[in-house]
């Protein structure tokens, strides 16, 4: 064995234990493909644009729900309007294999589909009626982080430092372990580009677009805001 070849087996071995090596099946949520089918819709919030006051502010859940939400959903139906082949696959799935999406409209898919799927998946994360989580959860994480309160830390820790827009991500991993992740604009945990494909069970929407009209430049006031309403039964059921 040359060196470079003992390199490339310790390489490989490092990113198996890390979970690197081999992208998960596919990704489906336990309820099944989240955000509808070709051509797509803005799903309605589940709760008034005013519900997640005084934590999240109203102009900015408008802004962010019509806003950028709606235009991730039109511009992804143009670029999806001549892809008959790929308006029929569920949306996870078309983000697990952006590779084979044609070269032309590849980026705009990523991009806003990415978008589309990210936000559909985060309104739900929220709740207007702060929760507890239950002490079965704060065990499971408890156990995968430290504790409860170094899963907060790291988590947000993980947001705070994120570069530029993006998300930050709690996956869950093929073996059922659990990770903290972060990509960058709409990429998400389903797609081949990200460094650690999983199961995203808890998302955080890191974008200025998420904050600045409340907090401008404080994006731990934010994260600080968004703990609170965190949909912890929904990421218990996400978890399984
Ligand atoms: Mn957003």
């Amino acid at each position: 064995m040359n060196r470079r070849t003992f390199l490339g087996a310790l390489g490989a071995l490092a990113l198996s234990r890390l979970g690197w090596s081999k992208p998960p099946a596919p990704l489906y949520l336990p309820e099944g493909p989240l955000a509808g089918g070709y051509p797509y819709e803005l799903p309605p919030l589940p709760y008034p644009y005013e519900a997640l006051e005084p934590h999240i502010d109203t102009q900015t859940m408008k802004v962010h729900h019509q806003g950028h939400h709606a235009g991730y959903v039109s511009t992804l139906n143009k670029a999806l309007a001549d892809l008959p082949a790929f308006q029929q696959m569920p949306l996870e799935e078309l983000l697990a294999n952006l590779e084979k999406v044609p070269a032309a409209q590849r980026t705009t898919i990523r991009n806003h589909g990415g978008g589309h799927w990210n936000h559909s998946f985060f309104w739900p994360l929220l709740t207007p009626k702060p929760q507890e989580p239950s002490l079965e959860l704060q065990k499971r994480l408890s156990a995968e982080f430290g504790s409860w309160a170094a899963f907060r830390g790291q988590l947000l820790d993980t947001a705070l430092r994120l570069f530029g827009s993006g998300w930050t991500w709690l996956i869950k991993l093929p073996s059922g372990r659990l990770q903290i992740i972060t990509t960058p604009n709409q990429d998400n945990p389903l797609m081949p580009y990200a460094e650690v494909r999983g199961t995203p069970v808890l998302g955080l929407d890191v974008w200025e677009h998420a904050y600045y009209l409340k907090h401008q430049n404080r994006r731990i006031e934010y994260l600080s805001a968004l703990w609170n309403v965190i949909n912890w039964q929904r990421v218990e059921a996400l978890l399984g």
